[in-house]
């Protein structure tokens, strides 16, 4: 089994998995915080790094039929939400190749400096 290097980003506030601790966004990629996952809060997030993509599917959510792939975080294989793939209704399409990560399992880093 090969190991790879998690990927690091440069910017000082970072959130990482709450289960490894591995990067996973930073602050400036966080489009929206005013969407719901599958557990609770979530955002809407245009860059992530460390994440392993699932299978393609169809999946009938509260806005409508979309095209989706869980992520998970490529260290620890904890499902942390799922990338817009494809959105049917014209009024979505903003939503494609982002993601959706549920706020519970990432963390802010304590690197934050202000
Ligand atoms: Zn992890």
């Amino acid at each position: 089994m090969g190991k790879r290097q998690p990927a690091y980003l440069p910017d000082s506030r970072i959130y990482s998995c709450t289960t490894c601790h591995s990067h996973l966004l930073s602050h400036q990629s966080i489009v929206s915080k005013a969407f719901q996952g599958r557990y609770g809060p979530a955002y809407l997030v245009s860059h992530v790094v460390n994440v392993t993509l699932g299978t393609k599917e169809e999946r009938m959510l509260l806005t409508g039929m979309h095209t989706v792939a869980d992520i998970s975080c490529s260290v620890c294989g904890t499902r942390i939400g799922w990338k817009y793939l494809c959105a049917l209704e014209e009024s979505q399409k903003y939503k494609e190749s982002k993601y959706i990560v549920e706020k519970a399992k990432i963390a802010k880093e304590v690197m934050w400096d202000f």
